[in-house]
């Protein structure tokens, strides 16, 4: 078979990705597809900055692989090159500046001219993983921005996301909290636009902070962030929210000092539209800021859920 067009198509495939599913899946396919029937690997970085702990995706398993640390080992003697060959085994290696970031093992020996096919396209495959890790980050406060906001509420709501139980804590449901900084434009005013993105970034910090690393925090629009969170309960969902609140409300900002922010939140119903939740923590949101703003409050608080819960005509922020 003639493998260089293929491979061709096989790279631009994987370049036409727009998610990290379709990608692991494309990469999945195009290996099975060139190599099929042969034990195959691939550990990889569960994030672009966590490059200690190397995840195990196992591709075919008919075959146990040799021991990551093993194999790390004898990457780190290779220096800069990418693949290492074995007796009766292939490894090939995906690195950031010096960091190995993946590796990929294949349980046979391969004709070289297929091994560095497979090492081009398993590059391809990374490096278009790390393009689609990029587009979904802010790049002010590092936060995940209001593009993978919807994805990642479909995910919750639809239960692929609905995966951390913690042993004997019993059932936790999501929650959508919006947060808005009381009186901004006075900072932007008062300091500048320097001092306010400063501020942004802060708030961002303290927020990655207080919430867990399970949890998801946004940037989602100038001065907004949305978090996705556990909780048992709309009560204990609302006291860890105080909790933010307190501890941006305690936090010394420099120049601008205090500040304090408003809080809408809601359950995710795992039949809600995303329109529909983000509605309900705006309304709660605005009705935080219509009554003295630095203040959390419950959507189911308002006394509309459920019958007027498609109020559009309230203008939102
Ligand atoms: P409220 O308490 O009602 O929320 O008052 P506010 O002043 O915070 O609300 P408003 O939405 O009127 O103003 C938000 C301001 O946020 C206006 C805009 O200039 C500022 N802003 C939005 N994005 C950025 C940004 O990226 N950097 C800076 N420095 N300011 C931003
Ligand atoms: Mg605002
Ligand atoms: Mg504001």
């Amino acid at each position: 078979m003639d493998i260089s067009p293929c491979g061709h198509e096989f790279a631009i495939s994987l370049l036409q990705m727009r998610s990290e599913n379709d990608l692991y899946k494309r990469i999945q396919t195009i290996l099975t597809e060139l190599l099929p029937d042969i034990p195959m690997a691939m550990y990889l970085a569960p994030s672009l900055s966590d490059k200690e702990r190397l995840k195990l995706l196992a591709l075919s398993s008919s075959k146990t692989p040799p021991d990551l640390e093993y194999l790390l080992a004898r990457a780190e003697t290779l220096k800069h090159k990418h693949i290492l060959f074995g007796d009766n085994h292939l490894c090939i290696v995906l690195r950031s500046n010096k960091a190995i970031m993946g590796l990929l093992w294949i349980g046979e020996k391969l004709p070289t001219a297929r091994s560095y096919l497979i090492a081009h396209l398993i590059n391809v495959f990374y490096h278009q993983l790390n393009t689609l890790a990029l587009s979904r980050i802010d790049p002010l406060t590092q936060l995940l921005n209001r593009q993978t906001f919807d994805d990642k509420v479909i995910e919750i709501t639809t239960g692929e996301g609905f995966v951390i139980e913690r042993e004997q804590q019993g059932v936790r449901k999501w929650y959508l909290a919006l947060f808005d900084i009381d009186h901004f434009k006075i900072v932007n005013d008062n300091f500048g636009h320097v001092i306010g993105d400063e501020v942004l970034l802060l708030v961002a910090q303290q927020l990655k902070d207080n919430f867990r690393a399970e949890d998801f925090v946004f940037r989602y629009g100038g001065e907004e962030f949305a978090v996705l969170f556990q909780a048992h309960d709309r009560s204990e969902a609302g006291s860890l929210l105080n909790r933010v609140r307190k501890v941006i409300s305690a936090f010394n900002f420099p120049q601008v000092k205090k500040l304090t922010i408003s809080i809408g939140y809601t359950v995710l119903e795992e039949i809600a539209q995303v329109s529909e939740l983000v509605h309900e923590a705006d309304l709660a949101l605005y009705y935080a800021k219509k009554h003295g703003r630095d203040q959390v409050v419950d959507f189911e608080e308002l006394g509309i859920a459920g019958q007027a819960k498609a109020e559009t005509d309230i203008e939102l922020f």
